[in-house]
């Protein structure tokens, strides 16, 4: 039988699972609070300077999952692109993630990478058997110089608050390259949608059996009437954040513009404590293939995220946490309800991860159907 289902967000997470129920044969709303579809993914070019630009902060797609890759490009031509990072600290650039060329550089060397891994080794801090703290953690991996230089300021702007009082579980592995691979991601599969992430958003959302409704942000109420509700908004903010607020931390992107090549690279991270801005995006880099005389370029500055803000990043630490199984204890009680995307479940995805939770989570509901089964408020656990 037809259900006719909800999607809350036009974002991957909506677009992706209401595609697959309409390609199954039912009916699909796809409501959005804003006036584009794709989420924070959207971009649109500058009328000015014809720069395609990330609206929210750059967005570079990368993935080892086949499946994934091959959705998105049956609603996309992607073209290469490779993410290549430099940071600035105190007035000198460098190369990211930190690789071999990065540690020549800081201490004036030529190493080999055997010689470089022993000498890193020799700069870890021993002393520190079980790391507490983001801290403690980075010193015995890297030692003090290239904490201080590269991940100390840079942690303490993104997430407000000192590295030592973030948990150690941050930086799970070595962070370091012992070779000249400059490459920001590992995954196999890369590239950016030629035509931009709007329009791929669009293009999975044309289909017959899906209407788009922009400028419609639905509340709890608005929900009855539907046979299922998919919603990708904030956890805490449908059940009108009766709990109190999960914490987030936003961005201000300060947009300017400028006639030329700015700082000739994509991103160029700020790593020092005393300059506001974690980054600074030149946006035309990221579609190399296009030649644009003027440039569109946002300095990235993160603070704490008040009501009204956009939530970009979920803190995650011990409090939040807490409250999180508050709320998923009430969305579990909640009947016809499923909460997917960064924001239903409250966690740093990924755009492929996103699309892989969102195809997991319409094929679970289509097997619900079959089976005659309830459908669970989560088809990704938040905790
Ligand atoms: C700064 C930044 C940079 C990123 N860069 C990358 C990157 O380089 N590569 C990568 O793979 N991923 C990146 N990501 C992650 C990427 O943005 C997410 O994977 C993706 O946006 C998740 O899609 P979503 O649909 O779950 O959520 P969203 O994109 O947030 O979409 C949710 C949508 O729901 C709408 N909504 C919310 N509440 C309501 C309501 N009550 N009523 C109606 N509509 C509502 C919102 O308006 C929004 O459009 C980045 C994220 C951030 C924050």
């Amino acid at each position: 039988m037809t259900k006719h289902c909800l999607m809350v967000g036009a974002g991957l997470s909506g677009a992706v699972i209401g595609r697959l129920l309409a390609e199954a044969g039912h009916r699909v709303t796809v409501a959005d609070a804003r006036d584009h579809v794709a989420g924070n993914c959207h971009t649109a070019r500058d009328a000015a300077t014809g720069v395609m630009v990330h609206v929210y902060g750059p967005h570079i797609f990368h993935t080892d999952d086949a499946e994934v890759w091959d959705y998105v490009n049956r609603f996309a031509t992607f073209r290469p692109y490779r993410n290549r990072v430099k940071t600035v600290s105190d007035g000198r650039v460098y190369s990211l993630p930190i690789n071999l060329h990065t540690i020549n550089q800081f201490f004036g060397k030529t190493l080999r990478p055997d010689e470089a891994r022993a000498f890193i080794a020799a700069k870890a801090d021993h002393s520190i058997a079980e790391p507490q703290s983001f801290e403690e953690q980075a010193l015995r991996f890297v030692g003090r110089e290239l904490y201080e230089a590269f991940f100390k300021g840079y942690t303490l702007k993104q997430w407000g608050c000192s590295p030592h009082d973030l948990p150690a579980s941050i930086l799970k592995r070595l962070p370091l390259r012992f070779n000249y691979d400059d490459d920001y991601f590992a995954h196999r599969f890369q590239g950016m949608p030629e035509q931009g992430y709007t329009a791929m958003v669009e293009a999975i959302l044309d289909h017959p059996g899906i209407s788009v409704r922009l400028q419609s942000p639905v509340a709890r109420a608005d929900a009855a009437g539907y046979d299922h509700v998919f919603y990708s908004g904030p956890i805490d903010g449908w059940f009108d954040y009766r709990l109190g607020r999960l914490g987030y931390r936003t961005l201000d992107f300060q947009r300017f513009t400028y006639a030329g090549d700015y700082q000739g690279c994509a991103v160029m991270n700020y790593a020092d404590a005393a300059v506001p801005q974690t980054r600074i995006t030149e946006h035309k880099h990221f579609a190399p293939w296009e030649d644009h005389a003027g440039s569109v370029l946002y300095r990235e500055v993160p603070r704490a995220c008040e009501p009204g803000d956009i939530p970009y990043y979920p803190i995650r630490l011990v409090a939040e946490k807490a409250l999180l199984s508050d709320y998923v204890a009430l969305a579990a009680a909640e009947p016809g309800v499923t909460f997917v995307g960064r924001l239903g479940t409250y966690r740093y995805l990924d755009m492929d991860v996103t699309i892989r939770e969102a195809l997991d989570c319409g094929r679970r509901y289509l097997a619900a159907l079959a089976e005659g089964a309830p459908m669970p408020a989560f088809a990704a656990s938040p905790l």
